[in-house]
């Protein structure tokens, strides 16, 4: 049958350095400089997934990600883990994307590098989380989309996929071409061998610049991006403290009063009572 499946990947900030990302003052863009990334973890479930298939059928698979030169590294981490050909978009026109350029400049890149039967992503990023980046490429894209896909079966042409909703789930068949955003539920990655690196080394990477994709500039970058975060905020872990004066009963009554006020503890209200 031979698939050529994509993946998409995005290296996140590496989580045992949270406590050093900054936010940028004016922009309020997170200031990534100096903090080590990983792959986000979800989307080795989604390499891992479209190598099953191809063991199944045969065909291709490429890892594809928009990122800064160094994405260059998580790229070989997953030729090693079994990708056969890898391509990461980087130009500074792309800088300061929100989900919708991010989307587009994606599937500009995809387009280059020719027709997809199957897209893998995750369902969401360890860091912006929007969960927006699935459909909205599959939109530009213009194929069939699924989402939260936890089990995952290829017949003939078409891929019976399980998506997890809050009570249970959904099943559905899907034609290819299609993308499908996976949950850490449909498989185990397989570990990286010694070999798998060593082969890493000689796998193709693509590197694709602005000027390498057919785009339009203004739907690129911080420019192509219709939201502006508004401002990030760490919520506030204070407590309010509050000093009740008088003698016991007083002081049971007041209480009293606050607990109820904010409609709760009949039940340690009942005990006071008791205790009185
Ligand atoms: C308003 C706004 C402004 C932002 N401004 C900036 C900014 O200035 N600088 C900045 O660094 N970030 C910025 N971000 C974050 C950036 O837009 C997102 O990281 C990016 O668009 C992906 O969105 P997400 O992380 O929510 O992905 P999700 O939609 O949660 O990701 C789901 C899946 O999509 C795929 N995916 C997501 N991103 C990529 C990628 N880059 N390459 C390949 N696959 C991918 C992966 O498979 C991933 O598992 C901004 C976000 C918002 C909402």
């Amino acid at each position: 049958m031979n698939l050529k499946i994509a993946v998409c990947i995005k290296p996140v900030p590496d989580p045992n350095f949270y406590d050093q990302i900054t936010i940028h003052p004016v922009k309020k863009t997170i200031t990534r400089q100096g903090i080590p990334t990983i792959i986000n973890p979800v989307d080795k479930n989604a390499l891992e997934a479209a190598l099953q298939l191809r063991e199944q059928v045969g065909g291709t698979v490429t890892v594809l990600t928009m990122a800064p030169p160094n994405g260059e590294e998580s790229l070989r981490e997953l030729l090693a883990m079994g990708a056969d050909d890898a391509c990461l978009l980087t130009d500074r026109a792309f800088a300061g994307a929100d989900t919708l350029a991010t989307s587009y400049t994606l599937a500009q890149g995809l387009k280059k590098l020719g027709n997809f039967d199957l897209v893998f992503t995750g369902t969401e990023s360890a860091d912006g989380a929007t969960s927006q980046v699935p459909s909205q490429l599959a939109q530009w894209l213009g194929v069939a989309h699924l989402w939260n896909v936890s089990e995952l079966q290829l017949q003939e042409q078409a891929l019976r996929a399980k998506m997890k909703i809050e009570n249970g789930y959904i099943e559905y068949a899907v034609k290819l071409p299609a993308l499908i955003a996976v949950t850490r539920d449909l498989n185990t990655p397989r570990f990286t061998s010694i070999m798998g690196v060593m082969k890493a080394k000689k796998k193709p990477l693509t590197v694709y610049t602005v000027n390498d994709l057919d785009v339009e500039m203004d739907k690129l970058g911080l420019k192509g991006s219709p939201t502006q975060p508004g401002g990030i905020f760490a919520p506030s872990l204070g407590r309010k403290g509050e000093r009740l004066t008088g003698d016991i009963d007083e002081i049971i009554d007041q209480l009293l009063i606050k607990l109820r006020a904010a409609g709760l503890n009949v039940e340690a209200a009942d005990a006071c009572q008791e205790r009185r």
